[in-house]
């Protein structure tokens, strides 16, 4: 930042040149900071001026003043006690502010003039560590994308079109719990796909420009663009290298790419200009790709309630919310994670699973595992902020009763059997040394503030024990004086006191103010009596605020000494908690899995599907009546794509989403909700709800139903799991039909799983048309008008859409549900036999059933004429009128 525009900006704002020196300080570094919010701390105030003060007046809700600013001028000003600033900070921060956060670096006391100040943070919503702005159980991502367009023109944004896809960097770190890492990847929709799995909490650009409407909804803060230095690209490397004292990156797997280089770079770059000490505090680099993990879009994360419900109400849940019964934050933050991004790999997946399998068949085991982690805070957390200096004593007391527990843990981890669990326990650090400097330094139970001393455990610091000694004398000093006042002066109700503003005095009531001595020196008169000072008790009190005011200032410097003490094991404490973490995630699946009836699947390269008794995760939980299980053969070669029928409300979209979510669900490592389960790994799930059935989208148009489609046909492979549910419903009927038909061809010949609920029961003459396409219906008993729902999913077709029995059941009334049924017959009468053959032949068909369920009274007139006996005259004149009937 340059310096010198500081006296500039300070005689701007004061012409007449009497600005405070305060005021000066200010405006210096207010011009260092000229895009954001600054909070200038006063005393117990943090103070805005200008326009910051009327922006944060309004924001804030608080009262606006002004002051002078040398001469006749007056500037604006607001401010917040010292205590409260988390909590506007967060307001602040979560209105899209940036907040520059004003420190005195200096004793007020011992300051010569005026006070030193500095920024000490920045604060984005990307780079808090506050426990009270940050969600316990979400990650808090800063992003950046970096981008490359293969011959980008100047200054023109990226498109798939435009010379090429556009390639990414995309680096991501949390600073609260010091996780960073890289990735490259190539085109928007996947950038979308990892920034919409990752929902940052901001996320910044650099590079060259794309089109960042994909993105940006995934974004919870900011977006915006990286303040770009003059900073060659080659040097990011080297400038990783430093940062993390490395001489290559491949220790880091991004080695060879740039991209993933360059974003990493500039993350750390932002977090220095922000944060210096978080920016310090992450201390490793991994690289992951995106062909690891089984990529989610958008769109599936939503329909598929993944983390969010869409819903509202008590049974509105996500697959989330059932699965997590972590118990500690770590756990959640962990599992939130696997659920947003299964596994490819099937070692992995069977890592975990058999990790699951022991703590489900060991109750005892789990919930040892499970009391042993709930007495644990979040270390993650706790690490990060005793690396970054934030840190109080009550969170190292915190941090100490986390490690306590790990021994514990480690001990109850000692019958496990299976190898991932016998890995994750020989991977336990259990930190010796620190755990045993923190039992010897701090007392039971650590002040919440530093300045209210008492941190520091007896024995820890002979230095400090012997001025803790002297006040301590002091004190008995006084309290002797007090009896020998008493028996010189002989006034019984003689006592010393204390208060801030003279410190100890003698005090007499009025009645016996007559016997005092001629030593006293009176101080103060109150209501009761009077207060005196003697140079005796002045002595004593010398000797105890002076060895109290040295004893915190120790325990200060003692405390410092311990926070970098822990700082410096970050690293292991990191590991220690990512082992915890993932503990508890396993943990809690297996408390998941016992208590909702869940069984292990077989998870293997199969490509079939095989579930007997699914049942959906989340609908059985809301219990609204008991929950009908249903079989599922998908993946042999004369079985892959079902066409699913059945009336509304009958359980198909249900259906659908319960195998996508047990797919999913095997694929984290979880057992599943089914009595038996093969699941053939896919490396994909694709959804698309059409428009009409897409309740919490409801605003979706056909277009961007038809997009979401066309991001499938062109993304599945033979591998996918492809989930469609009344798509084509945003159109006209025949419109609609015709495009489900032509999708349903395209996924049977590309041989991707599918399940395709429709109301369009032509859609069942396909079953006879292409090999792997099979019907299915959702079963219901009609009683009289009435139906039943059986909720059993059954081989075969459909004919009738039972819209009108459903329509009934609605409440419509008696008389339309009756004209319906009447309007229906007669369409059936005429509409039938002509069921669609192939694709061209069916849609002239279409339209000529429309042509003739039409009663137009010239079709009536055309049927009547008896085209023989027309003299040419008649014709004509018959042909006029008919002419003007079309017209009208
Ligand atoms: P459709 O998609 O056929 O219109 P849904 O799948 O939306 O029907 O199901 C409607 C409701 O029926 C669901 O909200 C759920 O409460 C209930 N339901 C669906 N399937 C089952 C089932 N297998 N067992 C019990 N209730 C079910
Ligand atoms: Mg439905």
């Amino acid at each position: 930042m340059p310096s010198s525009p500081q006296s500039n900006s300070a005689s701007r704002a004061a012409p007449t040149g009497k600005l405070s020196p305060m005021l000066a300080q200010y405006q210096r570094i207010k011009a260092e900071h000229p895009d954001v919010l600054l909070m200038f701390r006063m005393g117990d105030f943090y103070e805005m001026f200008g326009e910051d003060a009327k922006v944060a007046s309004e924001l804030l809700e608080i009262t606006l003043t002004s002051r002078p600013a040398g001469g006749a001028e007056r500037t604006p000003l607001c401010g917040v006690p010292y205590h409260a600033l988390d909590r506007y900070l967060a307001k602040l921060i979560a209105l899209g502010l940036r907040v520059a956060v004003c420190e005195q670096i200096e004793d007020p006391k011992l300051a010569k003039g005026i006070v030193k100040r500095a920024v000490t943070r920045v604060v984005t919503p990307g780079t808090l560590l506050e426990d009270g702005m940050l969600e316990a159980r979400v990650n808090n991502y800063l992003a950046v994308a970096h981008c490359a367009v293969p011959h980008a023109k100047e200054g023109a944004a990226a498109t798939a079109t435009e010379g090429g896809e556009p390639r990414f960097g995309l680096a991501v770190a949390d600073i609260s719990t010091g996780e960073f890492g890289v990735t490259q990847l190539t085109g928007l929709s996947c950038l979308a796909e990892e920034v919409g799995r990752l929902t940052p909490a901001e996320l910044l650009l650099s590079g060259d420009a794309f089109d960042t409407e994909a993105v940006k909804p995934h974004v919870r803060g900011r977006v915006d663009r990286l303040e770009e230095d003059p900073f060659p690209a080659r040097d990011s490397a080297a400038q990783l290298c430093d940062h993390f004292g490395t001489t290559s990156l491949r220790g880091f797997g991004c080695e060879g790419l740039p991209l993933a280089i360059e974003a990493a770079a500039g993350l750390l770059r932002y977090l220095r200009a922000h944060q210096e000490a978080a920016a310090r505090h992450l201390r490793t680099l991994s690289t992951w790709s995106t062909e690891d993990h089984m990529a989610l879009d958008a769109n599936t994360r939503r329909h598929l309630e993944l983390v969010q419900a869409t819903g509202a109400g008590p049974t509105a849940r996500s697959l989330l919310q059932v699965l997590d019964r972590s118990v500690t934050a770590m756990g959640g933050r962990a599992l939130r994670r696997w659920v947003l991004l299964p596994l490819l790999n099937l070692e992995e997946i069977h890592r975990r699973q058999e990790a699951v399998e022991e703590f489900v068949s060991g109750a005892l085991l789990r919930g040892d595992v499970r009391d042993g982690l709930r007495r644990v805070s979040d270390v993650e957390r706790l690490t990060t902020r005793a690396s970054t200096g934030v840190c109080s004593p009550r969170d190292l007391g915190q941090l100490r009763a986390s490690l306590r527990v790990v021994p514990d843990v480690v001990e109850t981890l000692a019958e496990a059997r299976s190898a991932p669990l016998v890995w994750l326990r020989e991977g336990l650090d259990p930190l010796p040394e620190l755990a045993e400097t923190l039992e010897r330094a701090l007392v039971d139970e650590p002040p919440l503030n530093l300045r209210d001393g008492g941190v520091i455990r007896e024995g820890f610091s002979a230095e400090l024990d012997e001025l803790r000694d002297a006040a301590a004398g002091g004190k008995a000093g006084i309290a002797r004086l007090e009896a020998e006042e008493r028996e010189r002066t002989g006034i019984p109700n003689l006592k010393v006191g204390f208060n801030s503003v003279f410190g100890y005095y003698i005090e007499v009531s009025k009645s016996n103010v007559s016997r005092v001595p001629a030593d006293y020196h009176r101080k103060q008169t109150t209501a009761n009596g009077e207060r005196y000072l003697t140079p005796k008790l002045k002595e004593f009190e010398a000797a105890v605020l002076g060895a109290e005011e040295r004893a915190g200032q120790l325990e200060a410097t003692l405390f410092e000494a311990l926070r970098s003490e822990v700082a410096g094991y970050s690293p292991r404490l990191l590991a220690l908690a990512g082992g915890l973490a993932n503990l508890d995630a396993l943990a809690a699946l297996a408390e998941a899995a016992s208590a909702n009836g869940y069984t292990r699947p077989l998870v293997d390269e199969g490509g079939v599907m095989e579930i007997t008794g699914g049942r959906h995760p989340v609908v059985e939980q809301a219990a609204l009546e008991p929950f009908v299980p249903n079989d599922l053969l998908l993946g042999p070669d004369d079985q892959r794509l079902l066409v699913i029928t059945g009336p509304n409300m009958a359980g198909k979209s249900t259906f659908l989403r319960q195998t996508a979510l047990i797919t999913l669900m095997a694929q984290i490592g979880s057992f599943v909700p089914a009595t038996s389960a093969r699941i053939g790994r896919v490396d994909r799930i694709f959804t698309r709800v059409g428009a009409h059935d897409d309740l919490a989208g409801g605003q979706s148009t056909f277009m961007v139903e038809m997009n979401e489609a066309a991001n499938i046909l062109n993304n599945a492979t033979d591998q996918s799991l492809v989930i469609l549910d009344e798509i084509g419903r945003g159109t006209s009927t025949f419109d609609g039909l015709s495009i489900a038909w032509a999708i349903v061809e395209f996924l049977a010949q590309l041989g991707a799983k599918t399940l395709f609920a429709t109301h369009y029961h032509q859609l069942n003459d396909l079953e006879r048309q292409l090999p792997g396409v099979k019907n299915f219906r959702v079963l219901v008993k009609e009683q009289g008008h009435r139906i039943v729902w059986l909720r059993k999913i059954a081989p075969g077709g459909t004919d009738k859409s039972y819209g009108i029995q459903v329509a009934r059941l609605a409440g419509l009334p008696e008389s339309v549900v009756d004209r319906a049924r009447e309007v229906l017959a007669d369409l059936e009468a005429t509409g039938r036999a002509r069921r669609p053959g192939k694709v061209s032949e069916r849609t002239e068909q279409v339209q000529l059933t429309f042509f003739e369920a039409e009663t137009h009274p010239v079709v009536d007139a055309l049927k009547a004429l008896d085209v023989e006996t027309l003299t040419p005259l008649e014709a004509l004149t018959t042909l006029a009128a008919l002419q003007r009937l079309v017209k009208g």
